[in-house]
């Protein structure tokens, strides 16, 4: 079976010789000297300011709306994971969705400045596939209004944008260290900032507000562990290698994919790319769902990322029309990316792919 993804795992030996450590100290989470030492490494590899690891990349989008204080309107994109639109519901904001730019998919800034009313706050937008939104647009229309930006960068784990990492723009900006992304300590997430009052705002925000006897603020439990964080202290190193594996997927699925009928989103210029996800795009969704089940037929499992578009989800309430998301949604697949996935399964694919479009062309 073919996955769309499959995590890397580090040599057993260099996690088993991080739990002696652990077992030796019996200090098994909240603040211990490995996670400590991974935001170290994470930060220095980023080059950030301020990083605070965290149990997951969805709370740490909520800790940015309750650090910025934002409360009601949020500008955000359609298209992304379901967790984008969850953290703003589950913090009591009302997502307004701006529809997406029909080449990259991230938030169209064009679509944004409408949609603005006494009541937004805030933009929450997605760098798609670990592909930059248009940063500088995106920030001036937040300085004209006065509204902050937090990126959920979930995906750039490794990618940067003129130089620096992707992470280190907006006023916050959150990752996600799940299994299957780029990086991963099988759970985690962290959110960046270059600002210090607000570092130390999360790091009270992170374990429920309070340091010992110091209660500060309201909190969460957003903490990770020791065992997390030597997951993290293996793969780390390793990204540089992991995402070069990767390039040599994307090469493989590139020279190969027969690019009459299928589109793929371009990147930012000045993006320099993680290779996170291999999207591809189908005529109709008739065609991605043959496709699909070409796949299925030969045990490869590829995804619909992202599908539905969140602006339709049953429990958004909100219901701006987003004709370009709605449709980009129904036809796009991510095929199976892993480092290590080898060129004779990328050449099956390939060809699996190719050959179902053909099909659907010919009937
Ligand atoms: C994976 C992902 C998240 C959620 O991260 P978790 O660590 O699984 O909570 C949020 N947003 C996007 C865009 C994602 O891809």
């Amino acid at each position: 079976m073919i996955y769309v993804t499959k995590s890397y795992l580090p040599d057993l030996d260099e996690y088993t010789a991080y739990l002696k450590g652990i077992w030796e100290r019996v200090h098994l989470t909240n603040d211990g000297p490995l996670l400590r030492q991974l935001e170290d490494q994470m930060k220095e590899f980023l080059g950030v300011r301020h990083l605070k690891y965290c149990s997951n990349g969805t709370v740490v989008l909520q800790m940015a709306l309750k650090a910025l204080d934002i409360t009601k309107e949020v500008i955000t994109t359609p298209f992304s994971y379901v967790a984008t639109t969850n953290a703003l519901l589950w913090e009591g904001c009302t997502p307004i969705f701006a529809d997406i730019r029909p080449d990259d998919f991230c938030i169209d800034p064009d679509a944004i400045e409408p949609l603005i009313t006494e009541n937004t706050q805030a933009i929450m937008a997605t760098h798609v596939y670990g592909n930059a939104c248009r940063i500088e647009q995106i920030q001036a229309i937040a300085d004209k209004y006065g509204l902050k930006v937090i990126y959920d960068a979930a995906h750039t784990f490794g990618a940067s944008y003129n130089g620096q990492s992707i992470l280190s723009y907006g006023d916050l900006s959150t990752c996600s260290f799940h299994a299957t992304k780029v990086f991963h300590t099988v759970e985690g997430g962290c959110i960046v900032t270059d600002n210090d009052e607000m570092a130390e705002k999360l790091h009270f925000y992170r374990s429920f507000g309070h340091r010992n006897d110091d209660y500060r603020s309201v909190g969460i439990n957003a903490k990770n562990s020791e065992l997390h964080a030597a997951m993290g202290l293996c793969v780390l190193p390793k990204v540089p290698e992991l995402i070069a594996s990767r390039k040599e997927v994307f090469g493989y699925y590139d020279s190969r994919l027969d690019f009459s009928k299928i589109t793929r989103p371009t990147l930012t210029p000045g993006v320099d790319y993680n290779y996170a996800y291999y999207p591809i795009v189908f005529d109709t969704e008739e065609t991605l769902l043959r496709v699909m089940d070409a796949l299925q037929a030969q045990d490869v499992l590829p995804r619909r990322y992202f599908y539905p578009s969140l602006n339709t989800l049953p429990f958004v309430k909100t219901h701006q029309p987003c004709p370009i998301s709605e449709n980009v949604s129904l036809r796009v697949l991510c095929l199976p990316m892993y480092p290590g996935l080898s060129e004779v399964d990328a050449d099956r694919i390939a060809s699996v792919v190719n050959e179902a479009v053909a099909l659907v062309n010919i009937d």
